[in-house]
């Protein structure tokens, strides 16, 4: 299962109930691309992420992530996805440390020693954590825990990351650090990374690729300068907003 081209491969259709939030949408994604998946409220990119992470069933059709059947649940999958949803902030018991978390996360994930030294060394440089590492996680700010909380959902360092609104809430700081964490780590690892944002500035900064869902469907694949000469600023605001 190892060296294929398209991490993952998705045409399927999700309903819940009588809402088909997924109408059928069919894409292929290069190992190692950063992809923005855009669309308004409702559009189906939660279900979409969800489908592709083996959370939710397909209502029809295939998906594959990594030559895996992602609802499966098998553990080889699981090491190596994450889905991460908005900045999800370090939880657990609030008086161990940060790096006892981490470790804890290290048992979990079954990260080799070797590895595990290797991939937080370069998560503690991207993510500046070293000040915070010997720190209980109850003396956090929430920009502190939010950093800390990547590390420890990228310690196990999945091969794709579904991002979903890495940027939603926070302040313009924060989503400075997250845009260059997002972009380093993709360079440094290779992940594949879809991710959704209603900020156009996010997915232009980081994305090579747009796909467009609007109402369960897939409306646009390509670039995003060729999607802002086809739609009017206006529904480009829309779009993203
Ligand atoms: P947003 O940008 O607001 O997060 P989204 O593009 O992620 O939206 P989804 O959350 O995938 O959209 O929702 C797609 C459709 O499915 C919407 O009409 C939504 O109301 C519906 N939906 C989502 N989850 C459920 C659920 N658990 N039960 C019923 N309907 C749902």
């Amino acid at each position: 299962k190892e060296g294929l081209q398209a991490a993952f491969t998705s045409l399927f259709k999700r309903s819940y109930r009588e809402i088909r939030a997924v109408q059928g949408i069919s894409f292929e994604v290069t190992a190692g691309s950063v992809v923005g998946f855009i669309g308004p409220n409702g559009a189906g990119k939660t279900t979409t992420l969800k489908t592709l992470s083996g959370i939710l069933h397909p209502t029809e059709g295939e998906v594959s992530v990594l030559g895996y059947t992602p609802w499966n649940r098998e553990p080889a999958f699981l090491r190596n996805l994450a889905l991460i949803r908005g900045s999800q902030p370090i939880g657990g018991p609030v008086e161990l440390t940060v790096l006892d978390s981490l470790r804890y996360q290290q048992l979990i994930y079954e990260v080799p020693d070797e590895a595990f030294k290797k991939n937080l060394n370069e998560l503690v440089e991207m993510l500046h954590l070293e000040p915070l590492l010997t720190r209980q996680i109850r003396a956090l700010s929430l920009g502190e825990r939010m950093r800390c909380g990547l590390a420890l959902s990228l310690l196990y360092r999945p091969r794709v990351l579904f991002l979903d609104e890495p940027t939603l809430g926070l302040d313009v700081t924060a989503v400075g650090m997250m845009r260059r964490f997002i972009s380093t780590y993709s360079h440094q690892t290779g992940a594949t990374i879809l991710l959704t944002s209603h900020y156009m500035a996010d997915v232009e900064a980081l994305c090579g690729r747009i796909l467009l869902i609007d109402q369960g469907q897939l409306k646009y694949d390509g670039n995003l300068e060729d999607l802002s000469t086809r739609l009017s600023p206006y529904k480009l605001l829309k779009v993203a907003v």
